[in-house]
């Protein structure tokens, strides 16, 4: 495995289709998925130039946090489902949630935050019974139901598309989603801003790019 060899080439990619959407590298936020792996991937990653990691379990996420204090300016991303009883745990270590899917999830965050939490509503575009996040008609009312809020904001949303989606399928929901978040960021919420869109993974990354994503989540493209 060689790491900085897949680095370059999933950047390429990433070039070719900024360039493409006409937008700029720097706009996109490459998330290392480290979770296949344990923390000696995340010091290679981090020696290589990558500061943005994202993990999907909280007792992994934490041991990684607690043996990469000492490494600056890494932003850490909480990719997946949380439990509420794990939230305390957690919360105040993410730098971004990306998996905001129910509002009990919400209310548990609001107690346990020392600090406002980036949050990503995610959204389940693809309607699959397995999937997490609030679907595209409830996520407005949602946003409305955290005006009281104080540790919540809501930078922007998230959705994982369905595995077995075609090309057509993808363009579609990636544009759904794109076309959400400009809605809600229209709507000036103080504390939704909503600029940001986290989408694509290994597989679709290329395609979430052209309709708009800041925020990719990469993990297999990158060990192979
Ligand atoms: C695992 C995971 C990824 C990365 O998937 P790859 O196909 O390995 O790139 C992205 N997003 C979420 C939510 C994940 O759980």
């Amino acid at each position: 495995m060689d790491l900085q060899k897949s680095i370059i080439k999933v950047q390429k990619r990433i070039r070719k289709c900024v360039k493409e959407a006409n937008r700029k590298f720097e706009d996109v936020h490459l998330i290392a998925v480290t979770k296949y792996f344990g923390v000696k991937i995340n010091e290679q990653l981090y020696d290589l130039g990558l500061r943005e990691f994202g993990e999907n379990r909280a007792d992994v996420f934490l041991k990684k946090v607690y043996k990469l204090e000492n490494r600056k300016n890494i932003i850490w991303h909480f990719i997946g489902n949380l439990q509420r009883r794990k939230v305390k745990q957690v919360i105040n270590k993410i730098d971004y949630f990306h998996a905001l899917d129910r509002f009990s999830l919400a209310v548990e965050i609001e107690k346990q935050a020392a600090k406002k939490i980036k949050c990503f509503v995610e959204v389940n575009i693809s309607k699959e019974k397995s999937k997490h996040g609030f679907k595209a008609k409830e996520v407005e009312a949602f946003i409305y139901e955290l005006r009281n809020f104080t540790k919540i904001e809501v930078v922007g949303l998230m959705t994982v598309a369905a595995l077995s989606a075609s090309k057509e399928e993808l363009h579609k929901c990636f544009r759904q989603l794109k076309i959400l978040q400009e809605r809600i960021a229209s709507l000036r919420i103080a504390y939704a801003p909503c600029t940001e869109v986290s989408m694509g993974m290994s597989q679709d990354f290329e395609i979430a790019l052209l309709k708009g994503a800041s925020y990719i989540r990469i993990g297999t493209a990158l060990y192979s």
